[in-house]
């Protein structure tokens, strides 16, 4: 007899629980691990529909109160017992219920969710089409839909059945009648196919140079000897870290196995994924989060069923169902956006690993700024180092100058573009080059700063900078520490201190003004709306449609403009001055990454970074292009304050639409925080970053310990009195481990 746990298909943290059921004999050749069954649940032995999630030979309960499984759910995705582990993962480090979990890893259930999306043509040649439409016109009263349709399929072959029925209102009813009169087609097509190849986009044959053919070589020579590992490639921008991992991931391929590749959303531009297209052709998928579950579904389903051999997407991609699984590659490896914001709220890097000793696959992880947790695993031999110190084709990396904005305050100039920037704008502009100015979106949180002197506000508990809040007070966003908002500078006394507010749109305007002549596009979130908005901008700079792009963080990504010989960045200090331990870490990131846009081609390129901070590590290691002072220096600041890589921060957020009630539910958790392991580190009850957020209340606590497995045990103790719990049950509480933004 074989006894199956079942976890119940409802996502709620009380109800995570496995529930026992005897397998009968005849289903015990159907039943497996992630099947998808039907159970009699309760008193009245209700139907309902759960997960397999592991199966024993030994009943864990007493055998005459077990009830059997009724039936397997026909057509229901087995979900392989390695995704199932995987969900495991997820909801022990990370935090979840186990049903989250398998949802983040089985995001479909379902077959009927897989869409076909049906197409509408015509059936008739197109000269007698235009003799039915003259006909339908002279009738009085003909439907308008039918018109419309007529009309439309006049100029277009194809017609989408959403396109038709939604956007031309052509009521359903209409489309039927002349299909029934042979009039028009309806065809079903499965949803998403690849985009279309241009034939004449050959990939170019690219040689790898010495440095790559090393770094590729190496890890090949360790696949083929059996060893998995997981690298970290430092490579300079520009160095074709790329070039590198398509020739690891061809060696993969050729030996039957399959590849998932993660890139970061705002990188999964047409160009970058051209590049694996016109390499590996139909092997390759594309997900991306504008995709609508049933596409989504449908990738996976491709990947199962071995019709594709390369998955490229964000975070997601790496449930890719492969059977097989070679490798894995993470691309900006730095990015956070490899860190989910909602629960489980696991990183792509860690869990990557994870999949990958399931299945005995090599990692690649790769970035020009590696994270300091990637860069510590490598330096202690966690992870293999492999280094590409120079650009693939040898272009210098650009020169950086570094502008003091206290300075230019102080001559009198309050624009946002200091005289220097502006000399050289002028001149890139006389010389038909291109120009990018870089701007962080970052900068409309409100850090307080001195703008004579550029000192910044901080509290005087946590080394982070304070925000400025509406009620007149400064705090700090760590510790809740509050004071009341400073009228003159405490270090030099200036008036002018306040917050520092700047956007892409006053740039722009700037520029325009400066620059009549200059044609300018700007990226930002609002430019970008549309659908292939990104797309669309970028193609036109490329294109030399325009002179300057100004942009948020979206511009500094793997864009590779040959053209582009100046890079402006307006004020390196917004980022700098997060209330948040990574900002010296983001800053670096961004900086270096800007600085790396300019001088691909063949024209050396200049970098100016503006600053309040001249003398910040962070900018002087960016401006010197130098990772591993910057490395040194930030890694010592982790260790002095006991911030991850060095240590491990767990955040816990209670919420609740009641204030007092989730003020009172944090107490209760910090009260047993305390019992459970008294001398952890403690930081809160305090209001979140964000305390009240539509109308639900938000209280948070941080913990602190070197062993990230102490966390995990708080989690659960906390995770079980959860589920007996009788009062505040009307509050949520969640986890997020080493969190990247502050909570
Ligand atoms: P990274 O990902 O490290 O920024 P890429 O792989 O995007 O670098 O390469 C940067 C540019 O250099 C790309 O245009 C790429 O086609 C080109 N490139 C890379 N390797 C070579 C090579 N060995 N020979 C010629 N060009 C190369
Ligand atoms: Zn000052
Ligand atoms: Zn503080």
């Amino acid at each position: 007899m074989k006894y199956a746990d079942i976890i119940i298909d409802i996502s709620h943290e009380r109800l995570d629980k496995t529930f026992e059921y005897i397998v009968p004999t005849k289903l015990e050749d159907q039943v497996s691990e992630g099947m998808q069954v039907v159970i009699p649940f309760g008193k009245g032995d209700r139907a309902i529909t759960g997960y397999v999630v592991g199966l024993h030979d030994k009943p864990g309960f007493d055998i005459t109160k077990l009830k059997p499984i009724a039936r397997v759910v026909k057509d229901s995705i087995a979900i392989e017992s390695q995704l199932i582990s995987l969900a495991a993962f997820l909801k022990r480090n990370y935090g979840s219920t186990m049903n989250q979990a398998l949802k983040t890893v089985i995001p479909i259930k379902k077959k009927e969710n897989e869409k076909l999306k049906k197409e509408i043509s015509l059936a008739i040649p197109l000269e007698q089409a235009k003799i039915e439409l003259t006909e339908l016109l002279t009738k009085k009263n003909h439907a308008v839909g039918k018109e419309r349709l007529l009309r439309e399929l006049l100029e277009v072959d194809v017609l989408d059945w959403e396109l038709a029925t939604k956007k031309l209102q052509v009521p359903t009813a209409n489309i039927r009648v002349l299909e029934k009169k042979g009039i028009v087609r309806i065809e079903s097509v499965r949803a998403f196919r690849n985009p279309h190849i241009n034939k004449s986009a050959q990939a170019k044959q690219i040689t790898l140079n010495q440095q790559q053919e090393a770094a590729a070589e190496q890890i090949k020579a360790d696949i083929d000897t059996g060893r998995s590992k997981t690298y970290l490639i430092h490579g300079v921008t520009g160095s074709g870290k790329t070039e590198v991992y398509m020739d690891v991931m061809e060696h993969v391929i050729n030996m039957g196995k399959q590849v998932i590749v993660l890139i970061p959303e705002i990188a999964l531009t047409y160009q970058t994924v051209m590049r694996f297209y016109t390499r590996f052709g139909d092997k390759v998928s594309i997900l991306n989060s504008r995709m609508s579950p049933g596409e989504r579904f449908d990738q996976f389903e491709r990947a199962k069923a071995g019709e594709i051999s390369i998955m490229v997407g964000p975070r997601s991609a790496l449930f890719t169902p492969f059977a097989n699984l070679g490798l894995i590659i993470i691309d900006e490896e730095h990015e956070s956006s490899y860190k989910s914001e909602v629960v489980p709220r696991y990183h792509a890097r860690e869990t990557a690993v994870y999949r990958a000793k399931l299945s005995g696959a090599t990692v690649i992880l790769g970035s020009a700024t590696p994270s300091l947790e990637a860069y510590s695993r490598a330096t202690s031999g966690e992870y293999q180092l492999i280094t590409l110190e120079n650009r693939a084709k040898g272009q210098d990396m650009a020169k950086c100058e570094i502008i003091d904005l206290r300075q230019e305050l102080q001559s009198g100039n309050r624009s946002m573009i200091s005289r220097r920037l502006m000399e050289l704008m002028a001149d890139r502009l006389e010389k038909h080059q291109q120009i990018m100015l870089f701007l962080n979106r970052r900068g409309l949180m409100g850090f307080v700063s001195c703008r004579a002197c550029g000192h910044v506000l901080k509290c005087p508990h946590c080394d982070v900078a304070l925000h400025l809040h509406k009620d007149g007070t400064m705090k700090c966003h760590y510790c809740g520490y509050t004071t009341k908002a400073a009228k003159v500078c405490p270090s030099c006394g200036s008036k002018y201190i306040g917050s520092f507010r700047a956007g892409t749109q006053r740039l722009e305007e700037i520029v325009k003004q400066a620059f009549p002549q200059a044609r300018v596009l700007r990226m930002d979130a609002d430019t970008t709306k549309g659908k292939d908005g990104h797309e669309e901008i970028l193609s036109a700079f490329a294109a030399h449609e325009a002179d300057v792009l100004i942009g948020t963080q979206m511009i500094v990504k793997g864009h590779d403009f040959a053209n582009v010989t100046l890079v402006g960045i307006i004020a390196a200090d917004i980022s700098l001055n997060e209330s948040d331990y990574h900002s010296g870490e983001r800053t670096f990131q961004l900086l270096t990454q800007a600085v790396g846009r300019a001088g691909r081609g063949d024209e050396p390129g200049v970098a100016v970074i503006q600053t309040y901070q001249p003398e910040n590590y962070a900018v002087l290691t960016a401006a010197a292009q130098d990772y591993s002072e910057f490395y040194k220096q930030e890694f010592a600041y982790r260790k002095l304050l006991s911030y991850p890589p060095c240590s491990h921060i767990l955040g816990i957020q209670v919420a609740c639409d009641k204030q007092a009630d989730a003020i009172a539910q944090a107490d209760i958790l910090a009260g047993i925080i305390r019992q459970t392991d008294p001398e952890i580190v403690i930081m809160g009850p305090e209001d979140a970053y964000l305390a009240k957020l539509k109308d639900v209340y938000r209280r948070v606590i941080y913990l602190k310990a070197d062993d990230y497995d102490r966390l995990v045990a708080v989690k659960d103790t906390i995770d079980k009195f959860l589920l007996e719990q009788k009062q505040y049950r009307n509050t949520t509480t969640w986890f997020d481990f080493d969190p990247i933004n502050t909570l």
